[in-house]
């Protein structure tokens, strides 16, 4: 026993010490080292309260906690603040390193030696999930004990084991939050998409003319689509509208946003039947539209029609294959000369070669172009009539001008670095009238994707562990006297 007694008083004034000597030391809510600023954690104890172990312990703890939830929690242990009341000195101090990111969920802990004192200061982001009375509790039974036994880095380690499940659950609750705020967006963002088929309504059906040809030629003008905006609906706003559910369906909603597609879907069918209507009127009223240049026309739709068949699968389907039928019976509706108004015989493929040219018999070798060739048996009098074929390999060539031009070969002549440009060649070849020609282009440099790529999502985690995220705190949270 006296041993011990013996021991005590040995040894009492030399734990004192390092507590006595620190307390000369008055920190104010400005001179209080900022660990984050000076790189080495979450933990600020200026006069080396805790021991190593424990204040990398409990750094690395935190910064797992925030990777994983997004949460700061600063840990302030220091001898002395003077006669300056904790709890302010904890709000100050929250504020002005800005603890917690932006939405400020996070925790500042300040335990003030000479006062006996522990305040959690919470930011506005998790005073919902960590009340007050909540806190002090905590504090009262994993903090306080392990303190007034001297043991401050077990007694933090306790207080943020007890803590953390709080801090999943805040992360949880910030989650649903920010899903119901995004559902909330939905009605306006289809009374946007509502206004705007609005505008085209009221824009669209005022513009839908056909231009006629100019000198009232026989011959057969490019068929043009007329650029009104329900033209725009085929080719532009049904599927910008589509991605634009994609996208909203995505960012607004869990899932697939089904009833918005279902809305998007029928307005879109309506407006093609409105713009399909508009251009077969202004078709059968123009005089010089004969049934081959209804069909072009109605090719062009048919093609816009038939990505829209794709897209809006399978509500545009129907209207397609009612084009399609449409173009076959314009095409094989029966001719007449124009001159002498005698009716013509279609010839089948092998008779027609006879009234094809080179450049034709290619373009029907080369599945290019279809000619169909209407005959006057009697007169020799022949219409030709070229049909484009849906194809990405040749086209028109500079030199003849029949579809007949392709790229033979890609070359590389000179192959790109990480610092210089490269060069290529593009080879072209016209089968009908064997024209060539090169085309050079440059190859952009070389660029090392993957690492740009890594440190382009950085953003969330490194950045966060380097500094606090400028949350702030009203002053929430709860003390305890040890
Ligand atoms: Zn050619």
């Amino acid at each position: 026993m006296f041993i011990f007694k013996l021991l005590f008083v040995v040894l009492a004034p030399l734990l004192l010490v390092p507590i006595e000597a620190a307390a000369q030391v008055k920190w104010k809510v400005e001179t209080l080292p900022d660990p984050k600023a000076s790189g080495s954690g979450y933990v600020a104890d200026p006069d080396g309260i805790l021991t190593d172990a424990d204040r990398e312990a409990i750094d690395r703890r935190l910064a797992r906690i925030e990777s994983q939830t997004g949460i700061q929690v600063a840990v302030v242990i220091v001898s002395s603040i003077g006669e300056e009341v904790p709890k302010t000195f904890a709000t100050q101090l929250y504020n002005r390193w800005g603890v917690g990111p932006r939405d400020s969920r996070g925790l500042l802990i300040l335990t003030v030696i000479d006062q006996r004192r522990t305040e959690t200061e919470t930011g506005y982001g998790l005073e919902a999930a960590l009340p007050d009375a909540r806190l002090a509790r905590l504090q009262e039974a994993h903090l306080v004990p392990r303190f007034r036994a001297g043991e401050f880095g077990a007694g933090l380690w306790d207080y943020l084991t007890a803590l953390e499940p709080f801090f999943y659950d805040a992360e949880a609750a910030a989650e649903v939050e920010a899903q119901a705020a995004k559902r909330g967006n939905w009605p306006w963002l289809l009374a946007g998409i509502g206004l705007l088929f609005i505008l085209v309504l009221i824009i669209g059906p005022t513009q839908s003319q056909l231009n006629p040809p100019e000198d009232g030629s026989p011959h057969y003008p490019p068929a043009t689509l007329k650029r009104n905006f329900l033209m725009l609906n085929l080719r532009f706003w049904g599927p910008a509208l589509l991605l634009i559910n994609w996208v909203s369906g995505s960012l607004f909603f869990d899932a697939f946003a089904f009833w918005p597609f279902i809305t998007i879907s029928w307005l879109n069918l309506a407006f093609l039947l409105i713009y399909v209507r508009t251009q077969n009127n202004s078709l059968a009223l123009s005089s010089w539209a004969d049934p081959y240049h209804r069909y072009q026309h109605l090719k062009k739709v048919n093609t816009w029609l038939g990505l829209q068949a794709i897209l809006f699968f399978p509500l545009m389907l129907p209207l397609w294959l009612l084009y399609r039928w449409r173009l076959r019976k314009l095409r094989y509706e029966p001719r007449v000369s124009q001159q002498t108004g005698r009716p013509l015989r279609l010839l089948s493929e092998a008779e027609e070669d006879a009234w094809l040219n080179r450049g034709k018999q290619m373009e029907e070798e080369l599945h290019t172009v279809d000619h169909d060739v209407w005959l006057d048996d009697e007169t020799g009098e022949a219409l030709v009539l070229p049909y484009k074929r849906l194809q990405f390999t040749y086209s028109s060539c500079p030199s003849c001008g029949y579809i007949t031009y392709r790229q033979t070969r890609n070359e590389t002549l000179i192959s790109p670095t990480y610092t210089s440009e490269g060069q290529g060649a593009k080879y072209f070849e016209c089968k009908n009238c064997g024209y060539e020609n090169t085309v050079y282009y440059t190859i952009p440099k070389r660029t090392q994707s993957e690492s740009s790529l890594s440190s382009n999502s950085s953003w969330s985690s490194s950045d966060s562990h380097s500094s606090w995220g400028g949350g702030s705190s009203g002053g929430g949270g709860a003390g305890s006297s040890w």
